[in-house]
Formats: C-alpha cells, structure tokens, sequence
C-alpha cells in the first residue's frame, strides 16, 4: 500500500483551515494508504513557544487528530521529536540543500518579517526537515494545504538531488537507480486555503496574534457565532453566479467555507444565497460551522482530560515509527559512506 506521511505544528490552536485543507484529508486517507500523522514539535521551536504551552498544544494537536477519526491503532500518531531520525536525517539534508532554495522560499520570507538576521536558522532550514520528515517513510504521498506546495516541490528537489549526489554509492550498496521515492502532494481537501476572518488576503493561521482571524476547533457555539459576525466583509448583496465573488476575497472565502462544510461547491451555496445580505448569510454558516466543529472540539476536550492516555498513543506511535524511520537512516549512512555500528 502507498504510504502517507503529513505533520501539523503544535505552535498555537488548531483552527478551521488545519481541519478542511489537511485534517479531513488525513482522515478520508487512512481507508486506502498506510498513514504517518505527526505533531512536529521540532517545526514549532523555528519560532519561540513557551515550553509550559508546547506539551500541551502537543497533546491538543494529538487529541484533535483523534477526535477527527484518526485512527492511532490502524495507523501511526506521534510527536516528532520523539523519533531521533527526523533530526539526523535533517542534518544531511542541510548538506545536500543550497541556501538559495531556503532563501526562496515565500513561508520563511513572511515568517521572518523584515529583520530577516534575527530569525532563527531553524526557520531558514524548515523545509529541510520537513524532507527528512517525509523521506524517512520513504513517503510517497503528502496531504498538505495549498501553503505547503513549494516545500513540497523542495522535498522532491531534495530527494532529486541526494539520488543525483550519491547515485554510485546508492547502486553499490544494492539500492538500485534511486534511495529516495519523489513524492507527490495531494492538496485535494474540500478547501485548500481558508482565508483569515480579518484579511481575505492572508491565509488563516495558528501563529496569527488576533484570534479573531480564526475559527479554532475548540472555540464553543458563542464564540463560533461571534467571530463570523464580526469576520470582514464588503457592503454589497451576496452574488448569485460564482464569477462575482472575483474581487471580493472576504465574501469568496466565506462561501468557500460554507461549501466545504456544507460539501458542496460555491455555486450551490449562492443558488441560496444569492442575492441575500451577510447579515443573512452569518447567522447560517455560523450554525452550519457550530453542527461540524462542536462535536470534534467537545471530544477533544474530553480527550485532554486525560494526558496519559494522550501521551500513550504518542509513545507507542513513536516506537512503530522508529521501527520503520531507522532502517531508511541506515542506508542513508551507508550511501553517504558513514561507519555505524552493527
Ligand atoms: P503556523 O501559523 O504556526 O504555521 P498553520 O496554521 O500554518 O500554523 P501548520 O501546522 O503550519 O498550521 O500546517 C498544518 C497543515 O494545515 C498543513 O497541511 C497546512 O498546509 C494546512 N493549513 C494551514 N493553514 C491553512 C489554511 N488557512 N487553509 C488550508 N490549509 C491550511
Ligand atoms: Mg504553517
């Protein structure tokens, strides 16, 4: 079976875009793939968290892949830093990478703001060990939102690369013409790119300072209601064809959230509402939001009420992920031409 690998930060509240462009794509995954869902802690240190607030977005990044329908038995759920390999693997990445592939990247630029000296040189490397995250598994498959596109193409480039680079060597230690699979994105969720509440411009976002920017998955029905109330809008009617959303981000991301909940397309939504004013439209998605979202945020507080068991199932994830990470970083050091033991 083809294998999936994709990984969520625990750097800040899972909000409405983890849940439509990645979460609900991993969970429709685990009927035909082999999946690995990781909460990558080592991605959320390339900016400052506090270390009280990391273990426990940890465990909410893990109770909300659970209370999803993440399966942890059938597939594999861990943290990151658990599993050595993502570290170690990293590192020859850093050396098989060029700086101007990281220097291009549109993520590290809007990350690192203006004072681009100041920013971690984690941040610079992300996409790096997001490679080794992925190539460890030797995945073949990455469900991402639409944000995660060019670091895919850098994993694939990277993978490129390293079978270029070490091509002799991967053949006379009997790996064939290539070590690493190129790895294909699925960016195929109901939506790809949910839109901040504030600025249909920016993509929503954990690590956005207003929290009114996002709906997070364990906001209740109140707060749910608030925000679409309060969330940007223009002044005008709803259109009734999709072509006049052109022009108008707040009012498409909104529709584009309606669908996706709803699982139909824009066009469906405005065949009702077209023609309708937002103080029409809020109220209804903001119903439709609290029907989909409220379970999902109840079970995983029922969920953190029991880190033990949280961390159990990262435990044992961790251990079936070495399993399989390990012997793939033993071939890397035999290719690279590293001595190990045994
Ligand atoms: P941060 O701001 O800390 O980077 P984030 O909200 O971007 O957090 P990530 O953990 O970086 O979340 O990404 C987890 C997954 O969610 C990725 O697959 C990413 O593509 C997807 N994703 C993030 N934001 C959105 C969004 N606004 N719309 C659709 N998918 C999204
Ligand atoms: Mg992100």
């Amino acid at each position: 079976q083809p294998r999936v690998f994709s990984g969520v930060q625990p750097s800040g509240n899972l909000h409405l875009g983890n849940y439509l462009g990645a979460i609900v794509n991993f969970v429709a995954l685990q009927e035909s793939h082999d999946c690995i869902y990781c909460v990558v802690d080592m991605h959320a240190i390339t900016v400052w968290q506090d270390p009280r607030e990391l273990s426990r977005q940890i465990r909410e990044v893990t109770a909300a892949f659970v209370a999803s329908g993440i399966d942890p038995v059938k597939h594999i759920v861990f943290n990151q830093s658990q599993v050595s390999v993502h570290a170690e693997l990293a590192w020859v990445f850093n050396c098989v990478a060029r700086i101007g592939w990281m220097n291009r990247m549109t993520q590290f630029k809007d990350k690192a703001g203006k004072d681009k000296e100041n920013a971690s040189l984690g941040l610079l490397a992300y996409p790096s060990l997001m490679a080794a995250d992925i190539l460890a598994y030797k995945a073949t498959h990455v469900p991402v939102g639409e944000d995660q596109k060019q670091h895919l193409e850098l994993t694939r480039d990277i993978a490129q690369k390293f079978n270029n680079d070490f091509s002799e060597s991967i053949a006379a230690h009997g790996f064939g013409d290539a070590y690493f699979p190129i790895t294909e994105p699925l960016i195929t969720g109901p939506a790809t790119r949910i839109m901040s509440l504030r600025d249909g411009t920016k993509k929503m976002s954990k690590s956005d300072p207003s929290d009114y920017s996002r709906i997070n998955l364990t906001d209740d029905a109140d707060a749910i209601a608030q925000k679409i109330r309060k969330a940007k809008t223009d002044a005008d009617a709803l259109p009734s064809e999709v072509d006049g959303l052109k022009g108008r981000p707040e009012a498409d991301n909104l529709v584009g959230i309606y669908a996706a909940l709803a699982g139909t397309t824009k066009q469906q939504v405005l065949d009702t509402f077209g023609g309708r004013q937002f103080s029409e439209f809020k109220p209804a998605l903001g119903e439709l939001a609290v029907s989909r979202l409220g379970p999902i945020g109840e079970e995983m507080r029922r969920l953190m009420q029991d880190p033990g068991h949280i961390d159990a199932i990262l435990a044992a994830g961790a251990a079936r992920a070495e399993a399989i990470a390990r012997p793939v970083m033993d071939g890397v050091k035999d290719v690279v031409g590293f001595i190990r033991r045994n």
